[in-house]
């Protein structure tokens, strides 16, 4: 398993590169946010590899902003909850008014166009792209879509959970933005730390990686969620 990741834009969303092992030729490409294409292109020449497909985990814009040029660049598909499908061209859709307006500022500068190749997930399903079998998992309430990608043995034997803005270390996502459900973001989580064991390697949207087990010790916001 090869994963390399940096923070892109303001609000230094994580992109992730994806490879199922240190020399494959292919990868997956998870939230290519804002200004992330020129730094994920230096990294796919680096390690030379190639896209096969983009993963989004929600479709805020600070995790979607390149995922149409990155896909268009390598003609390879986009993969988004089907909830979160109207965000991909209305990304103040997503956002209360204040934040909306100094968005407005920055549409210009953005392609906002569906990618031409965009695939809807509903959650459950498995996808076989780049050598990976990467399971996903709808986990609404910071987005009513929500979700997060898992590989059952990713770093060593531990399983790696890509959280988008479910779950950081030490938080969880916000849930103020139109669409979001405090209930709902905490039944995800319950259902999460049900599935994944505290082994599990977390590669949330924003800040350091974690691990399950670590978060369900110490995430204030987990509290009670029993484990697996
Ligand atoms: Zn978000
Ligand atoms: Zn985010």
């Amino acid at each position: 398993m090869f994963i390399s990741a940096f923070p892109a834009g303001p609000l230094a969303a994580n992109c992730y590169i994806v490879a199922a092992e240190d020399r494959a030729a292919e990868c997956v490409v998870v939230d290519p946010g804002q200004d992330a294409a020129e730094r994920l292109s230096s990294l796919l020449v680096q390690h030379d590899l190639v896209p096969s497909a983009v993963l989004l985990t929600h479709g805020h814009f600070d995790h979607i902003w390149s995922a149409a040029d990155v896909a268009r660049a390598h003609s390879v598909p986009v993969y988004v909850h089907g909830a979160d499908r109207p965000l991909l061209t209305d990304p103040a859709k997503g956002l209360d008014p204040a934040l909306a307006s100094q968005l407005s500022a920055l549409l210009g500068q953005a392609n906002l166009e569906e990618p031409a190749d965009l695939r809807e997930l509903s959650g459950g399903e498995t996808l076989a792209l780049a050598g990976l079998e990467l399971s996903v998992e709808h986990v609404p309430g910071h987005t009513p879509g929500s979700v997060c990608y898992g590989l059952a043995s990713g770093t060593g034997d531990e399983p790696v959970l890509f959280t988008g803005d479910l779950l950081f270390a030490g938080s969880i996502g916000r849930t103020d933005f139109p669409g979001g459900d405090h209930a709902e973001i905490m039944r995800s989580l319950e259902r999460v730390c049900r599935d994944w064991p505290d082994g599990t390697d977390v590669r949330p949207g924003h800040g350091p990686q974690t691990t399950i087990g670590r978060e369900r010790a110490t995430n204030p916001f987990l509290g009670d969620i029993p484990g697996r």
